[in-house]
């Protein structure tokens, strides 16, 4: 069935294979559109030109740690990106990778610039910071044939872009209000995303929550009962929705409640914009996600409407870095 649709579907590739990654795979798994050919953690790689089996990808990473272990198609690399980018042909990327340190994703477009590989890359990635990186980038990646979009989760992502979309009906936009409720079963299935949460807290930063061993991580979660509560987090919701011409950066906020230990949602999602109309009314659209919906569903989703919509972009010619606030994404079948 694979082999049937490869010759049109956009060939897709997962980089960092954890609980994004993961459930990334699972998602292609029935879209005719894309296929999935390639995925990379940090012990290697697996590569097939014709489709990997992403339920097999998925039981080699719950057994043995790693995609590597799929049969026949995993093999070892301490630099499994670069060998990946090197041997594989592949149309797109999504980054589900750790931004640890804070300057990882901006390494790793730097390491695709130098490959030479032209194609569309997707990161869901959250820090203003980081961001702010990869705008360094915008002239390379457009010499490089790259059309990159940043910021292409749930916040920033789908959340953002909805922002964009809300703000038409005003002629002033006063605020937009992210507020995230995330209910995970287990935090060992998203490292990443717990730690650089906790990086949020109240006496932590990047390289602290970094250091962190996952025995300190958990004696933190013990604490709080496994709820983290972040208030006005740094989130590239804010440059966003400024380079997007919406609204200043000051005028937006980004908080969230994480239980960690309850895969039901502690509060429903939700961003809230307020504006003033054209007739002077101050008024506020708020747009919720259903509480059903999962983080995996929110950020990998919308991940690949944006990496649908980057291709479109790329086969115009049109390369270099955008944002999920100025590109509507595509649905992918
Ligand atoms: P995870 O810890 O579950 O998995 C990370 C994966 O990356 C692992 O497979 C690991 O082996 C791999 N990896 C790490 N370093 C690597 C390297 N140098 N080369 C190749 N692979 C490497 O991570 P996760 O919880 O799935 O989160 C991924 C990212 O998604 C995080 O940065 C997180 O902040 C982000 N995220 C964004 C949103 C959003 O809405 N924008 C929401 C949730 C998570």
């Amino acid at each position: 069935m694979i082999v049937e649709r490869i010759h049109d579907s956009i060939k897709v590739g997962v980089l960092g294979f954890g609980g994004l990654g993961q459930a990334a795979a699972k998602i292609l798994a029935p879209k005719k559109e894309m296929v999935l050919v390639a995925a990379a953690d940090r012990k290697g790689y697996a590569y097939n030109g014709a489709g990997l089996d992403a339920d097999a990808a998925i039981t080699a990473c719950y057994k043995h740690g790693s995609v590597v272990y799929l049969e026949p198609n995993g093999i070892l690399s301490n630099k499994s990106i670069q060998d990946l980018v090197a041997k594989g042909a592949v149309d797109g990327y999504f980054l589900a990778l750790p931004n640890l340190p804070n300057t990882f994703m901006a390494d790793v477009a730097r390491q695709f610039i130098e490959s030479g590989w032209q194609g569309v890359l997707v990161d869901a990635l959250k820090r203003t910071s980081a961001v702010e990186q990869l705008l360094q980038l915008q002239d390379e990646l457009k010499q490089a044939g790259i059309t990159y979009l940043t910021g292409c989760g749930a916040t920033p992502g789908l959340l953002t872009a909805a922002a964009a979309i809300a703000a038409q009906s005003y002629a002033e936009i006063h605020s937009v209000k992210i507020t995230f409720g995330v209910g995970i079963a287990n935090w060992e299935a998203y490292r990443a995303t717990i730690r650089e949460d906790i990086a949020h807290l109240p006496g932590y930063d990047v390289e602290t929550a970094r250091a962190m061993t996952d025995a300190e991580v958990e004696a933190l979660l013990d604490k709080t009962n496994g709820i983290l509560t972040l208030e006005n987090m740094e989130h590239a919701d804010d440059i966003m929705l400024e380079l997007a011409g919406i609204c200043s950066r000051d005028r937006v906020t980004v908080g969230g409640v994480v239980d960690t230990r309850n895969s039901k949602k502690p509060l429903s999602t939700n961003v809230k914009i307020t504006g003033r109309t054209f007739e002077g009314k101050i008024s506020t659209h708020t747009f919720t996600l259903g509480d059903e919906t999962s983080m995996a569903a929110n950020v990998c989703g919308p991940a690949f409407g944006y990496l649908k919509a980057g291709i479109a972009l790329h086969r115009r010619g049109i390369h270099g870095l955008f944002t999920a606030a100025e590109i509507m994404p595509q649905f992918v079948k």
